[in-house]
């Protein structure tokens, strides 16, 4: 695959339109593989933020899209799903240049995109509330679900067309309009995702996209009197922020944010099933994943031969250009980011870990790439043992009993994910139990379903994205009591 000879132009989307910001600044984005633009785009301004969000808001005042028959959007949700998998190459050459992340990962997360509109295509069939009749012979009443209204969507740069599609479908199926940001350095896909709204026949205006800085663009979303919700991802540092804008309007907010993910591995557990999951749970994505396993808890009995065999695999993954297909780690996505996990390996071998592989930038001709790093001996109050690094950094933390294990492991502000590995079905369930997070896996890790609830425990978030609890994130609930047959008075005039 090659470069593209020209960076590829966007544009945003408001009310059906493709414009530039009303500034006519652009940005440019240069893939962080090879040092050269792939993109360029309006940096919106508050105005331009305004527009978007007036004709959001006007949309769904006007009630086209809310007041469809659901039927009707789900065709409509549904077409979406069949266009992203007609256009996952380019898709995923648009996120592979952006991203850093190796081309066959970018075209399979389209194809996996693709099947979470699939499925919220069936929502608005299930979009209903509750019936009461046994409030006495007089009294019937019932809870509706209403769309929210506008909702304003945040992202990362991380997974950028998965992301925003575990967001817009959902809210677009129960009848929300939005406004989405994606992240500044990834946008393009979420762009090319927004004209095929347009030929799926989403009524212009419905869905809008604005381009630019988070402390910009996000900040006016987040406070913006208009906007009833914001369903962000991203750190949560910046979540924190989101949640303090949004007081000013009481507007609701779902957060998916950070996670410090263990793998508890047990001495009985399936040996290589364990290794594999462990090298592709911290490296997979270059490690810059909100569900990345970078935390390994290993048993004592088995801690030496396991973390050995983990440095084996780890050594053969190839690293290199995300456009070469047999490629499984690409580069880091940013200077910024690149700094941040350089830092870390630093820290921790300060702070005392032992640096069993890696820990240096690797040697390219282009771009920023770093090695597969791996701590052993890492103990729970090094930096390296509670701070997301967001990069290819194992650490490894050693155990001796499962009540030492579960205290290792929910030692942590964080609570997204985690993983247990044993084939004694006592020790698994217990611990899944036990265990503070919001996805917890038996002998496998970050598999994900549509159908199934993601989000996170304490700072890893608030709500739930997925599944058919969407609806209710998306919805209102209003109760209505009706009343029949003769009033009992409150007060009755007496008769004269
Ligand atoms: P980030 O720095 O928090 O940015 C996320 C988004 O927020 C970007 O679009 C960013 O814009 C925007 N933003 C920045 N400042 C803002 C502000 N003051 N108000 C509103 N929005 C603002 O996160 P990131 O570096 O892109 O992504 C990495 C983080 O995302 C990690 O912590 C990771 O764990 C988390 N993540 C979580 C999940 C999950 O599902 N739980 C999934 C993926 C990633 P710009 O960057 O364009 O300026
Ligand atoms: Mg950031």
């Amino acid at each position: 695959m090659n470069l593209p000879e020209k960076p590829f132009q966007y544009k945003m989307l408001i009310d059906g339109n493709w414009i530039e910001s009303e500034s006519k600044e652009r940005y440019e984005r240069k893939s962080p593989a090879h040092d050269v633009p792939v993109g360029e785009y309006p940096a919106a301004t508050v105005e331009d933020v305004n527009n978007a969000v007036a004709t959001a808001h006007r949309k769904f005042i006007e009630g086209q899209w809310p007041k469809m028959k659901g039927a009707d959007r789900a065709k409509i949700i549904g077409r979406v799903g069949d266009l992203i998998r007609k256009n996952k190459e380019e898709l995923g050459y648009i996120e592979c240049l952006e991203s850093g992340k190796p081309i066959t990962q970018a075209i399979d997360e389209m194809v996996w995109a693709a099947g979470i509109w699939d499925y919220a295509a069936t929502l608005p069939y299930h979009t209903y509330g509750d019936s009461y009749n046994t409030l006495g012979e007089n009294m019937l009443a019932m809870t509706i679900r209403e769309p929210l209204g506008v909702v304003g969507m945040i992202t990362p740069w991380n997974f950028p067309l998965l992301i925003i599609s575990q967001k817009l479908p959902f809210a677009l199926a129960v009848g929300c309009t939005t406004v989405t940001k994606p992240a500044e350095i990834t946008s393009g896909t979420t762009i090319k995702l927004h004209e095929l709204l347009l030929q799926a026949g989403v009524p212009a205006g419905v869905a809008n996209v604005v381009t630019g800085s988070g402390g910009v663009i996000g900040n006016c979303l987040s406070q913006h009197p208009d906007i009833s919700m914001i369903s962000f991802t991203g750190s949560t540092e910046v979540g924190k922020k989101v949640l303090q804008n949004a007081k000013s309007n009481v507007k609701k907010v779902e957060l998916e944010l950070g996670g410090k993910n263990p793998q508890l591995v047990f001495a009985d557990c399936d040996f290589d099933a364990a290794v594999d999951a462990v090298v592709f749970g911290v490296f997979f994505n270059q490690g810059e994943c909100c569900n990345s396993g970078s935390r390994l808890l290993i048993q004592d009995e088995i801690a030496d031969e396991f973390v050995q065999a983990v440095i084996k695999k780890s050594k053969t993954v190839p690293i290199g250009d995300p456009l070469d297909p047999k490629t499984k780690v690409g580069a880091i996505v940013s200077e910024s980011q690149f700094n941040t996990i350089m830092n870390y390996v630093k820290a921790g071998e300060k702070e005392g870990a032992e640096l069993r592989l890696g820990g240096k930038q690797m040697i390219t001709k282009t771009g920023r790439y770093i090695e597969p790093t791996i701590f052993d001996k890492v103990s729970p109050e090094m930096s390296i043992a509670n701070d997301e690094i967001f990069g290819p950094v194992l650490s490894v933390l050693r155990f001796k009993t499962k009540e030492e294990a579960i205290n290792i492991a929910n030692d942590s502000i964080y609570g997204l994910s985690a993983s247990v590995w044993t084939k004694d079905i006592d020790t698994a369930i217990t611990l899944s139990r036990k265990l503070e997070a919001g996805t917890v896996w038996i002998n496998t890790f970050m598999d994900g379903f549509p159908e199934l609830c993601f989000g996170g425990y304490k700072e890893s978030g608030l709500g739930r994205e997925l599944g058919h609890f969407a609806v209710e994130e998306f919805t209102e609930l209003k109760t209505i009591l009706m009343h029949t047959g003769p009033r009992d008075y409150w007060w009755k005039q007496p008769e004269k």
